[in-house]
Parts: structure tokens; sequence; C-alpha cells
């Protein structure tokens, strides 16, 4: 039910709409908190054209970490990595639209700071690994993944932009 007002949209002949309702996890870490960086994330997103369906400030257990950061449990720094992101809240939300996986990961920088694009968050923000600034899934699965273990089902909102149109068809 909750698609209905997008099939209604596809009758029209449009096969890529599912794909603007792609969605990744983007967090602001614990830096990015204290560093006052929250609401300069957001607008990025917000300008570029993504929707905002989800967004909470928590502090994040180590449970939760381990499982997020599951593939890092062998790296050496996996124990500075929980140190790091347990050091004070996070800003967690989910973004949607087209493409935005990859669009978002481009928008967010490489991981390491040093070779990160001026004008991607890491690349205006940051200049070490260990604290750059913000998170964003690095595949479709990974994503899935991550908002499954992150949000629950009702903390995700679905709702119409008006500009939607204008922005992805
Ligand atoms: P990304 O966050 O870009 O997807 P990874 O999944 O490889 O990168 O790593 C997760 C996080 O672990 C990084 O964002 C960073 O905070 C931390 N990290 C990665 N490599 C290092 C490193 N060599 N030293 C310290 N922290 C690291």
């Amino acid at each position: 039910a909750l698609l209905d007002g997008h099939r209604a949209v596809g009758q029209r002949g449009k096969s890529s709409l599912p794909h603007a309702r792609e969605r990744t996890l983007i967090a602001v870490k614990p830096d990015g908190v204290q560093r006052r960086l929250i609401g300069q994330i957001i607008q990025r997103f917000e300008q570029r054209g993504f929707k905002l369906v989800g967004m909470k400030m928590l502090q994040v257990s180590e449970d939760l970490l381990s499982q997020h950061y599951s593939e890092l449990r062998a790296k050496p720094f996996y124990p500075s990595l929980l140190y790091y992101m347990t050091s004070g809240p996070v800003v967690v939300m989910v973004w949607e639209g087209h493409n935005v996986v990859q669009t978002s990961r481009t928008m967010v920088g490489t991981t390491n700071p040093t070779e990160a694009q001026p004008g991607t968050v890491r690349g205006d923000f940051s200049t070490h690994v260990s604290r750059n600034v913000v998170h964003a899934s690095d595949s479709l699965e990974g994503a899935k993944r991550e908002i499954q273990l992150w949000f629950q089902g009702q903390e995700l909102l679905n709702w119409d932009c008006c500009d939607q149109k204008s922005i992805s068809e």
C-alpha cells in the first residue's frame, strides 16, 4: 500500500522509478558531531536532491558496531575504531534517491582523507583516516544490511517530496 503512489506514476511508462527509491545509510560520526558538522552534512544531501526518510541521534553500543563493522574485525585498527565510534553520539540517517549509494560515496570521498577530493565531505573536513567524520554504505547490499541493523521499519518514512519529479524520473 505504501508504494501505491509510486506505482501510479510507474504506470505512465517510466521503468526507472524503483531506482529513484534506492536508499543508503549515512552517519555523522562522533568527531563530526563534536565539530558541529551535522547541519553542513545534511545540507549537502538535501541540496543534491536526495530525500531524508529516517534520522536519529544515538550513543552507539559496541554490539551494534561490531555488527556494522563485522568485516573489519581482524584489522589492527579495529579496537581503536570501536573506541572512536563509541566516544560520543552519532547521527544516523537514511537518504533516498536515484543512485544514492554510489553518489553518496562520491560526495563523502575516499576512506583516507589524504586522497579525498576537495568538495567531498572528507576532502573538506578531515585529515586523518581514523577521524573521517562520516560513514556512507559502500554497496546496495551493504546499504540494505546497515539500514536493517540501525533502523526499525517504522522509523523510516515513505513520504512524497513535492519536487521529486524535477529531480529524477
Ligand atoms: P569506509 O568508511 O570508507 O567505507 P572502511 O569500511 O574500509 O571505509 O573502514 C571503515 C572505517 O574504519 C573508516 O571509515 C575509518 O573510520 C576506519 N578506518 C579504516 N581504515 C583505517 C586505518 N588504516 N586506520 C584507522 N582507521 C581506519
